[in-house]
């Protein structure tokens, strides 16, 4: 036991702090279940106690990785042996709701699908949404400005926070609990530490915006004909259905082919349409939007805009349609890919990366789906053979990105598995002014090391 961990054992007591075999039981993370390596893990209460053990990690200069539902797909949270991991599983309640201004303050620790399930008991829609709503975190999603289904009506989560508390690298407490939706005094700090993937802070505490429940939900599983067909009928519905269309998920036949075959999940339809869309819409006046939702489909399907759709009839028939786009194990073992683009340069990528595939192996593929609303591609790519064949993926996929004005990482961040790639995305100036921040803030570098980029 090294003199770190007993100091931190004496503060918070044995029962707040996990090591060796107990430590060895957790994984490290949803994608590999090799054991967690890290001195110990820290199970805290409060911000007190974070910024407690941040004092007694600065004064050592101990390293310290912030872990929350480890479903984030780009290493940003994983620990070395030489690291304390601090867990803010114990801090996972709603503080508090105020009806009247429409906001909740949420520990970091809270499991997002419990914190929906529970403001909807409540009549409140927390509209953050994502496949991994089970395991994730409000301060994993806070601190990987995490993005999801919901994103082309509501935004990312940097769009549903209004304040946060963070504990700094030497403890001290940021609290800047800030409740309006306006308040232009002085640098929006929060936003340093929005999507700064545990670099910059702990983020313990956040105030976030609620809307109403939806009185409605229509749901559609559609298929198209061409990609134009597929942005067409995204417009279409943007423009027809008055602002409620809150989801528009499209999947290429070849992802859709990945998960649907025997032994697989059950295809819902056809599985030789060149593109498939499930778009949901939520409203508040339930005849009126089933009508006006069916009725584009009709004349969608009139015009050929679509060639064949589900409308389900129960939530088991919607779950059995959304579970072929959030649960894609059946494609796996593969690379995943988070990309983003100007939609107007979606084919041109999707043809570039194909042939660039095609043209490296004849047996490997490339299947893609993703939030095209929001700019957004997610691609599969196999071969995997135990990561053998990740360099030369990363160099097709980001590769062909040159020239189309887009991002190597659309919601799924930096972490340790992008961090080569940061400047094909952003300026030498740009990073600069990013090492700088982080050596204003983590001096010493102990917050999350490793991750993003390197210091000076
Ligand atoms: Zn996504």
């Amino acid at each position: 036991m090294s003199n770190g961990v007993q100091a931190l054992i004496d503060e918070f007591g044995v029962d707040a702090v996990i090591s060796g075999s107990a430590l060895a039981e957790r994984a490290t993370s949803y994608w590999d279940s090799s054991p967690t390596k890290a001195k110990a893990l820290l199970r805290l209460t409060s911000t007190e106690q974070v910024s407690r053990a941040m004092r007694i990690c600065a004064a050592q200069k101990q390293t310290v990785v912030v872990q929350g539902g480890l479903t984030g797909v780009v290493a940003g949270a994983v620990s070395s042996a030489d690291d304390i991991i601090i867990s803010l599983e114990r801090m996972n309640q709603i503080e508090s709701v105020d009806a009247m201004d429409g906001i909740a303050v949420i520990q970091a620790g809270a499991i997002l699908q419990t914190t929906q399930e529970q403001l909807a008991e409540q009549g409140f829609l927390f509209p953050l949404d994502l496949g991994a709503r089970g395991s994730c975190t409000i301060g994993g999603t806070v601190a990987t400005n995490a993005g999801g289904i919901n994103v082309l009506r509501y935004g990312m989560m940097r769009n549903l926070v209004l304040g946060l508390e963070v504990v700094m690298a030497d403890g001290t407490i940021i609290s800047s609990m800030n409740q309006m939706l306006k308040n232009n005094t002085g640098y929006d700090l929060k936003q340093l530490f929005i999507g700064s993937e545990g670099t910059l802070g702990i983020v313990t505490r956040v105030v976030v915006k609620l809307f109403p429940l939806p009185k409605s939900r229509q749901t559609a599983l559609f298929a198209l004909e061409s990609f134009d067909a597929v942005v067409k009928t995204l417009k279409t519905m943007q423009t027809e259905l008055a602002g409620t269309l809150s989801a528009y998920e499209v999947m290429w036949n070849n992802y859709y082919q990945s998960v649907t075959y025997e032994g697989a999940h059950k295809a819902p339809m056809n599985r030789d349409y060149p593109f498939y869309v499930i778009a949901e819409a939520e409203g508040a006046d339930p005849d009126a939007d089933e009508a006006r939702f069916q009725s584009l489909l009709e004349r969608s399907l009139e015009n050929g805009d679509i060639v064949d759709a589900i409308l389900p009839k129960s939530t088991a028939e919607r779950d059995a349609l959304w579970v072929i786009r959030e649960d894609f194990d059946p494609a796996l073992p593969a690379y995943l890919y988070d990309v983003s683009l100007p939609i107007k340069s979606m084919s041109t990528y999707v043809d570039r990366i194909e042939t660039a595939i095609a043209a490296w192996r004849p047996d490997a593929t490339c299947l893609v789906f993703g939030h095209i609303a929001d700019g957004n591609l997610h691609i599969f790519t196999t071969p995997f053979e135990d990561g053998a064949n990740q360099k030369r993926c990363n160099e097709i996929i980001y590769g062909c990105l040159d020239g189309l004005d887009g991002s190597i990482s659309a919601e799924h961040g930096i972490g340790l598995d992008k961090k080569s790639w940061l400047g094909d995305s952003r300026s030498e100036d740009e990073i600069q002014l990013m090492r700088s921040l982080k050596g204003f803030l983590d001096p010493s570098n102990l917050l999350n090391p490793g991750k993003v980029i390197d210091p000076r």
